[in-house]
């Protein structure tokens, strides 16, 4: 069979089962799979499709046709231009946290710093930011180990060598440490909330998405923790969910915070919220 009746196919076959991105995620995965770019596809369209790729590419379109997530079927996902190694023990990097590291690079301008990056996954803010910044010694922590090494092997395959990944349980094994910048895009969804039986979030760790107290409980948690870890004029910020920015700005003012203020995401969503350390770091109250 010709590639372009392949990827035809392949793409009726998802629309079929209501994938909202048939077109694009049949030729990314054709891509994969023949270990070429799109240009190359559309030039030689009416090459035969070899016998074994052709079997593994029909695999991956069943996998997808029942909601597995295209990161996870090719293993990779683009973030912040770096292409990170991905696996279903960590949320797939969005387009949504380029939002934070955004933030964090306009507060982190001095050329040298500290970043700690809380619930690190792929290691996708870390490296980020970590990338920009080559002067900043940058922390990620996860409380998965399997998160912790994805990131280590990705900081390794980008040649980023700025960035360290360790386990700990947010803070945990953080005492007397101090930051520059703390961040994070901590687990922010409830329980109940229906997006979690829809699209990728199906299939992506529960612990990376789901909080107690209708999402609140890390968000919570993280501002009145993270009040010992940052320097005097030190910097917190969290990602969040477009209707939680009001109270995660309430939460911060309460905590001492100052400067407090949130930033949309592409869509004019309030997705991240910062506030500034006006303390002694680890010394104050
Ligand atoms: N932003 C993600 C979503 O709503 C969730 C990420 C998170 O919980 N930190 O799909």
């Amino acid at each position: 069979m010709r590639l372009d009746r392949l990827l035809g196919r392949a793409v009726e076959r998802l629309e079929a089962a209501g994938s909202p991105s048939a077109r694009r995620d049949a030729e990314v995965l054709l891509c994969h799979v023949l270990g070429v770019d799109l240009a190359w596809l559309y030039t030689w369209g009416d090459r035969e499709a070899p016998v074994l790729e052709r079997a593994r590419y029909e695999a991956l379109i069943a996998a997808r046709a029942v909601g597995k997530p295209v990161a996870y079927l090719t293993g990779k996902r683009e973030f912040w231009g770096l292409v990170l190694s991905t696996s279903p023990d960590t949320l797939i990097p969005r387009p949504d946290t380029e939002t934070l590291v955004e933030a964090a690079l306009h507060l982190g301008r001095a050329p040298v710093g500290r970043l700690l990056d809380l619930g690190t996954g792929t290691g996708a803010i870390a490296l980020a930011f970590a990338s920009e910044r080559p002067g900043w010694a940058v922390l990620g922590i996860d409380i998965s180990l399997a998160a912790v090494a994805l990131a280590r092997h990705n900081a390794e395959r980008l040649g980023i060598d700025n960035a360290n990944f360790c386990k700990s349980d947010w803070f945990a094994a953080l005492a007397g440490e101090v930051f520059e910048l703390v961040v994070a895009n901590p687990p922010y969804i409830d329980a109940q909330d229906p997006h979690l039986a829809s699209g990728d979030l199906r299939f992506e760790p529960r612990s990376a998405l789901v909080a107690a107290n209708q999402g609140f409980a890390d968000l919570c948690r993280l501002v009145q923790d993270a009040r010992h870890h940052l320097t005097p004029g030190g910097w917190l910020l969290l990602e969040h969910g477009h209707t939680q920015a009001p109270r995660v700005r309430d939460v911060l003012q309460d905590e001492g915070f100052l400067e407090v203020a949130s930033r949309e995401d592409l869509s004019g969503h309030e997705r991240v919220s910062l506030g500034q350390a006006a303390w002694a770091g680890s010394l104050g109250r």
